[in-house]
């Protein structure tokens, strides 16, 4: 399974930067988890074959470039974007993104071979299968109903934490894997930060290293989702954790997991 995190900003030479303002993870240049980026930093060959997009949770970083991915391939599309979202995030996005005041209602229209989005509900906990991907959902604790992700190819998984503060029953659903390569989790905030990441659902490396503990094979983790005023300080004191079998997830790098 070919993994890719996609830059979510540039840096001042107008370069991919490794700070994440937005979150998109591409597999196998067909499926993408989450449309922060999307649209701004993916690759033609992943613009052209990209037609899923499953969503963890409805927060802007996760859903910003969305519109404008559906936008851009409006005219060509010969089959619609399908979003997989929970009946909640579909009503979320409905009402506070695709409004017509936000940006258009593209539920409502039509090119000339079709609809160009449609919305495939699933529910929290549900596996639901997605091109050559079968995607189980995990409830994880975040301000909003979120969801992280097992997902599973032919000889591989890898989860998806998405954005969540201590969670337990994602670590029970990795340990039940035996085929799980990577755990991507997220470490938002640095330690002296933690009021703000309690308030917002978020990790800070303390508390990450209680997390991983939680994990019970010999899956690969890597950190992803850092804030990006703070990285270099959360990457610091990640390090200082000394923690075994965790790293940071290089943005823009393929992992073949
Ligand atoms: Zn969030």
């Amino acid at each position: 399974m070919r993994v890719q995190l996609l830059p979510g900003t540039i840096d001042e030479d107008g370069r991919a930067s490794a700070r994440q303002h937005l979150l998109s993870v591409v597999i196998d240049d067909r499926v993408a988890i989450d449309a922060g980026c999307l649209a701004f930093s993916c690759s033609a060959k992943q613009r052209e074959q990209i037609r899923d997009i499953v969503l963890t949770h409805t927060h802007l970083d996760h859903i910003a470039s969305l519109p404008m991915y559906i936008d851009d391939l409006f005219a060509t599309l010969t089959e619609p974007i399908r979003v997989h979202a929970t009946r909640e995030m579909i009503d979320i996005l409905e009402r506070d993104i695709f409004n017509w005041a936000i940006y258009p209602r593209f539920s409502e229209l039509s090119n000339s071979h079709g609809k160009v989005v449609e919305y495939h509900a699933f529910a929290a906990g549900e596996t639901i299968n997605v091109e050559h991907l079968s995607i189980q959902s995990i409830p994880v604790n975040h301000k909003v109903a979120a969801n992280g992700f097992i997902i599973a190819a032919d000889d591989s998984s890898i989860a998806i934490t998405g954005d969540t503060a201590e969670t337990d029953e994602m670590w029970l659903e990795c340990n039940s894997r035996e085929d799980l390569k990577a755990v991507l989790v997220e470490c938002a905030f640095p330690n002296e930060m933690s009021d703000l990441a309690e308030a917002s659902h978020h990790l800070v490396p303390q508390m990450l290293a209680t997390e991983v503990q939680k994990l019970r094979n010999n899956a690969r983790i890597f950190v992803i989702n850092l804030k990006p005023m703070y990285r270099e300080r959360v990457v610091e004191q990640i390090g200082s954790l000394g923690l075994p079998n965790v790293e940071i997830l290089e943005v823009g790098r393929i992992y073949d997991f």
